[in-house]
């Protein structure tokens, strides 16, 4: 699962990536309005984690000009504010959630949590595919009693073939699903991960 969260205050981005990343969630980041508009119009993340008071562009643009281009993916939308009308306005406007700052880690993580299970991209603690079990907590791969652990890439990888099992998937959209746009990585790494999944998919098979 890829996130994108926009946020112009640098402390709390820092605490938020480490407290997302120990969670096996890619992120990226935008501080402020303009570039996280644009990143949030790729399309490509399964969540979006809108701050209100930005520079360039305020959460309410942002997440307006989202909706008015059709990108549909979920917002939650932090606030510092605690007047209901901003709230009201937020959920208007096409936000799934919201969140007052400040708030506890525990509850945005539960927060993410129900937002994707309502988009039914479930990311509960596992995802089932036939005999295949992939474990989002531990990163470990199940197949009845054998298991084998994954590299985060590997399981980034893994989980978005897992979700998209009925689906083809585009060596495009692998790339943007596990590395993003954030990073200088080499577009082959695609071809190569995915031999390292197949080895894993291959010793997860009991003997
Ligand atoms: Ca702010």
């Amino acid at each position: 699962m890829r996130i994108l969260l926009i946020e112009d205050e640098i402390g709390l981005i820092e605490a938020l990536k480490t407290l997302l990343k120990q969670e096996n969630y890619a992120v990226d980041t935008a501080t402020d309005g303009i570039s996280g508009l644009d990143s949030a119009l790729t399309g490509i993340y399964d969540i979006i984690i809108l701050d209100i008071m930005l520079p360039n562009k305020n959460g309410f643009e942002v997440l307006a000009e989202i909706r008015k281009q059709n990108i549909k993916t979920p917002v939650l939308l932090l606030t510092a504010k605690t007047e209901l009308e901003d709230k009201i306005m937020g959920l208007d406007q096409g936000a799934d959630d919201y969140l007052t700052k400040p708030f506890h880690s525990g509850e945005l993580l539960a927060r993410i949590r129900a937002i994707l299970r309502r988009k039914k991209e479930v990311r509960s603690d596992r995802l089932v595919v036939g005999d295949l079990v992939l474990r989002q907590d531990t990163r470990e791969l199940f197949c009845k009693d054998n298991s084998v652990k994954l590299a985060q890439k590997e399981f980034l990888l893994l989980e978005t073939l897992m979700i998209n099992d009925k689906q083809i998937l585009t060596k495009e959209q692998l790339f943007e699903k596990v590395w993003g746009f954030d990073n200088e990585s080499e577009y082959n790494n695609v071809e190569v991960y995915v031999s390292f999944v197949r080895k894993k998919l291959i010793s997860s098979i009991p003997v």
